[in-house]
């Protein structure tokens, strides 16, 4: 069986004094050995964040598909590694709208960090015209088919099932309408990977709190959430890890 991964995402927020929360966040996952946690921090903490980590893992929110070389700006999976990462996030609908990544970007960083022994999360998920034209189901698949490396197996590997509208909104899908997605998702991965998909966690995220954690992470095929703005203090974050104990 699949053990919950409740993992936050900082995105481009914080500073060195939010090593406070890091270091409640992290108390929180040592009392929860029963659930895998992990903190996406911004780069310039991975490093103090993995100092303060315990059991709770650290990772960064992007990756370069290359391990070196004239890249202004980019980190590699080896700069990720030596500054303490030990997972990554590739693929966030943020990045695909604001720096024009592709599915196929989000199968090459995979590849990267897997090369560097770096566990991945990689993001999917529909538009809220997708979903409003009845094309949800489609896309995600679509997006699978063309990031979801052909080796991926759930010791290194996640998937996140973000649907873009509910990102940042405070509204979710029904549980139904995740579960559905879920499903189809673990299906498609099915037929790329073989059994390997049925180890491969599927997690939720968009607009996920303290408040509804418990019954989208109880929905069938959710295995975890990927939170944002609730990942920020450990006071609205640990009551997620709580609800996946
Ligand atoms: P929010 O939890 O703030 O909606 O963000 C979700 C997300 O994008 C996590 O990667």
């Amino acid at each position: 069986t699949r053990r919950k991964l409740v993992a936050g995402n900082w995105k481009m927020h914080g500073l060195r004094d939010a090593v406070r929360e890091v270091e409640a966040i992290a108390a929180a996952a040592a009392a929860h050995p029963d659930v895998d946690v992990a903190l996406y921090v911004p780069t310039t903490l991975l490093a103090l964040a993995a100092e303060h980590a315990g059991t709770l893992a650290i990772g960064a929110q992007d990756v370069h598909e290359r391990d070196s070389g004239a890249h202004t700006g980019c980190i590699s999976a080896p700069m990720l590694r030596e500054a303490g990462a030990t997972t990554v996030i590739v693929g966030h609908s943020e990045r695909r709208a604001d720096q024009n990544e592709t599915s196929h970007d989000a199968w090459a960083k995979a590849a990267a960090a897997r090369r560097h022994g770096l566990s991945v999360i990689l993001c999917c998920g529909e538009t809220e015209a997708e979903r409003d034209a009845g094309r949800a189901e489609r896309v995600v698949q679509a997006q699978i088919e063309k990031s979801v490396p052909e080796d991926a197996s759930g010791d290194w590997f996640t998937l996140a099932y973000e649907p873009r509208w509910a990102i940042g909104t405070g509204r979710t899908p029904t549980v139904e309408e995740i579960a559905a997605i879920h499903a189809i998702a673990r299906a498609k991965m099915r037929q790329m990977v073989g059994e390997a998909a049925d180890g491969i966690r599927i997690l939720y995220g968009g607009s996920v709190t303290g408040a509804n954690a418990g019954t989208i992470l109880a929905a069938p095929h959710v295995d975890g959430a990927l939170v944002g703005g609730a990942s920020l203090t450990a006071e609205k974050f640990v009551p997620i890890i709580e609800a996946a104990a």
